[in-house]
């Protein structure tokens, strides 16, 4: 599979994560030109900010928080 190939129309294959959506794109910040899902695009960018939201907690601590992050900006849309 090739990076962000059209599988069926409309739907994308995360590089990432393998999973199909249909949603907008993300553009990758660690892969640069790459798309990926909005999940995956939301997990980027909430590693590049760790140092600022999250600097002081242990893996697993932030691995929580980041789940809760991504679960609330779901229920948003
Ligand atoms: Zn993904």
């Amino acid at each position: 599979m090739m990076c962000g190939e059209y599988v069926v129309e409309g739907f994308q294959v995360c590089p990432i994560c393998q999973k199909r959506y249909s949603e907008p794109p993300a553009l990758s910040r660690n892969h640069l030109g790459m798309s990926i899902c909005p999940d995956c695009g939301t997990d980027e960018a909430l590693e590049a900010a760790r140092p600022m939201i999250g600097g002081n907690l242990t893996d697993a601590g932030w691995a929580e928080l980041k789940a809760e992050i991504i679960e609330k900006t779901h229920r948003r849309q």
